[in-house]
């Protein structure tokens, strides 16, 4: 059977431990120190971003982005469909109403004509919070180009995305506010955290202000605002450090996972790895397929069934949020006929596979074989004759 191979668990490499020590030896085991300031800049410099804010979650600098956008009770906000629950939730934090808008084939992510669509519907919305689904970009220029021309500001959750490349520029830099995380299987973690993103130095001060329970500087401890406790700890920030160091590594081992897996499915004509666009550049965080029903009768729950007896993790694709029971309610914007839509057949007919930068050659082999199996295609003995996996 063989040891667990993991969907995509915390990688450290030692760094991590050299920079929570200087936290330990100076004695800053604090929400705030040398190391939450130089990652902060470390972070925002690998970016190319001007400000950056180090919080306890993704979803907390999701929260502050969508108050700093100003979404107050009652406001329709548009939102990606296709993602985690982390990146709606907090529209509901401020009182937001959010409108979900289907995703398109090429990336999976936010369908441009759908979030026209949804303007001309209500043409009021002046918020819209976008997801770069798996580390794949959106069709990012026309969707800040729609979110422009309607005066809406453009929020966008690169929580997957952390080092992907649209056009040649980072994801995080897209919207007004952009949030990242580093949660325990991102691409990099700090075990958990995440980064509120701007170039407006001003909005990431208050975001900063709101994040230490919004005290005024005062001898005492006076609040004209409503505050949270959401700052990063300087140990945390200590890990982050040390990851940061490895970020474009991991995403190299990521890409060649992908390229593994496209390459060990590509006689498995139902088969299709999650795709993206050749102005953009992936971190390949998951891996994933879609299953052509066409072509193949196989069900995802089939591999993942299989998979589990093999000790090998994978996971369903996020179930859209206008099919959860929480948001049924909510309006959902889709160019397909009613009752269905592109990020259900997705959900319905994709997988994702094990994307552990750790895998070994070894590894790869043997979820690419359980795969093939199902399909009923002949087992590979080696990856080198058929890839590149060096
Ligand atoms: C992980 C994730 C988040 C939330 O980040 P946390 O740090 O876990 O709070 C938000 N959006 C997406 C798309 C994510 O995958």
């Amino acid at each position: 059977m063989g040891h667990k191979i993991w969907l995509s668990s915390p990688t450290m490499h030692g760094e991590e431990q050299i920079f929570i020590k200087e936290a330990f030896d100076t004695n800053w085991v604090a929400p705030l120190g040398a190391n939450v300031d130089a990652f902060e800049r470390d972070m925002a410099a690998y970016i190319g971003i001007g400000h950056a804010a180090a919080l306890v979650s993704g979803t907390a600098a999701l929260h502050l982005a969508v108050k700093l956008a100003g979404v107050k009770p009652g406001d329709v906000v548009f939102c990606t469909d296709l993602t985690f629950s982390a990146t709606v939730n907090p529209v509901s934090y401020e009182g937001g109403i959010q409108v979900f808008i289907d995703s398109e084939r090429d990336t999976w992510n936010m369908d441009p004509r759908a979030l026209e669509k949804a303007f001309q519907k209500y043409p009021n919305c002046k918020c819209v919070v976008v997801a770069n689904l798996y580390g794949t970009p959106a069709k990012l220029d026309e969707i800040r180009a729609i979110c422009d021309s309607n005066g809406a500001i453009l929020i966008e959750d690169a929580a997957e995305s952390l080092s992907a490349t649209y056009k040649g520029r980072q994801t995080g830099t897209f919207g007004q506010y952009n949030a990242i995380s580093f949660n325990g299987n991102k691409i990099i973690t700090t075990s958990g955290g995440g980064m509120l993103l701007s170039d407006d130095e001003e909005t990431i001060k208050k975001a900063r202000f709101w994040a230490t329970q919004s005290r005024e500087s005062c001898p005492w401890y006076e609040h004209k605002e409503l505050g949270y406790n959401y700052r990063m700890s300087n140990i945390v920030a200590g890990i982050g450090r040390g990851q940061l160091i490895h970020l474009d590594e991991h995403r190299t081992l990521k890409k060649k996972i992908y390229e593994t897996y496209k390459a060990g499915f590509s006689d498995i004509e139902a088969i299709e790895m999650n795709p993206f666009l050749e102005c953009s550049e992936p971190n390949f965080w998951l891996s994933c397929i879609k299953i052509d029903p066409s072509k193949s009768n196989v069900k995802p729950e089939d591999i993942t069934a299989i998979l589990a007896i093999a000790n090998v993790e994978s996971r369903p694709i996020w179930k859209p949020m206008h099919l959860q029971p929480y948001y049924a309610k909510h309006d959902f914007i889709t160019l397909c006929a009613k009752g269905h839509s592109i990020g259900g057949e997705i959900f319905e007919h994709g997988l994702c596979l094990p994307s552990d930068v750790k895998n070994t050659e070894a590894d790869m082999l043997r979820v690419i074989n359980v795969v093939r199996d199902v399909f009923g295609v002949e087992q590979l003995d080696v990856l080198e004759k058929v890839l590149a996996f060096a």
